[in-house]
């Protein structure tokens, strides 16, 4: 489970082509980068994906079956956004179960399940605590959290830690791969950060105008470049 595929997948924005027709294939288990400047289109692809915003042409098959006209929440998939979307008001516990809770599952089966995700991201002992009572770090984790109760067969990143300070950014790098080798769940990441690309993926898609320049992992990418652009984004970490 976890096998995303894009088969000539386009995105306009009215006149405007953001993504032109591409294809993608992510393998099950892999954890794989979107990585570009601003603008670029990352964030688009990545919510073609998700089914937040509809193919203009194309298709997304998910684990074979094809998904372009599934609404978000049937594609069993799992997106972490950049501001945590957590609400204020109700307790990490609260939080992280409200996925479950919208979805009728049983007290009993939430709890269980909230504690498994509290255990894997070391947040046992702050399940009583709101979000303004945490770090910036535990807030995203909190956020993550409430993914990984649902169990699905992938979980996208937009810029998970673009809020958080540097010395924090290289420790939450570290938890979310580290998380990918626990749970073994296919992740698509997408960041504007070279360094986080180059550290955690195992495959990088260097996106330039929405155009893929080049597929490759971290190590093909820096020694067989393919061209100037990808030499240059990759070569010249911030
Ligand atoms: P990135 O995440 O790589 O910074 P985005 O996917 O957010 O890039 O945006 C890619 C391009 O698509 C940008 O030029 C942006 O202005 C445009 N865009 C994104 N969303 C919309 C929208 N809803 N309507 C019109 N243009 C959009
Ligand atoms: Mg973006």
């Amino acid at each position: 489970m976890g096998k995303i595929s894009l088969q000539k997948v386009e995105k306009r924005f009215g006149d405007v082509s953001v993504i032109p027709p591409l294809d993608l294939e992510v393998e099950d288990g892999e954890f794989v980068v979107f990585v570009g400047p601003s603008g670029c289109g990352k964030s688009t692809l990545l919510r073609l994906i998700a089914g937040l915003e509809d193919t203009t042409s194309g298709k997304i098959f998910i684990d074979g079956a094809d998904a372009t006209q599934l609404a978000p929440a049937k594609r069993g998939l799992a997106m972490v956004f950049q501001s945590y979307a957590l609400y204020p008001h109700m307790t990490v516990r609260k939080n992280i179960a409200f996925p479950l809770k919208m979805a009728g599952v049983p007290q009993a089966e939430i709890e269980e399940k909230v504690d498994y995700a509290a255990r894997v991201l070391n947040l046992s002992n702050y399940l009583d605590r709101r979000p303004g009572q945490l770090s910036g770090g535990q807030r995203q984790r909190v956020a993550i959290g409430r993914a990984i109760v649902r169990s699905p067969s992938a979980f996208l990143f937009d810029e998970p830690l673009s809020n958080l300070d540097a010395a924090l950014r290289v420790n939450m790098r570290l938890e979310i791969t580290e998380l990918h080798q626990n749970l073994k769940t296919t992740m698509i990441y997408v960041t504007h950060d070279q360094v986080e690309a180059m550290t955690m993926a195992d495959k990088i898609v260097v996106l330039q105008a929405g155009v893929v320049e080049q597929v490759g992992s971290p190590l093909e990418l820096y020694h067989r470049p393919r061209n100037i652009f990808v030499a240059g984004f990759i070569g010249s970490p911030k």
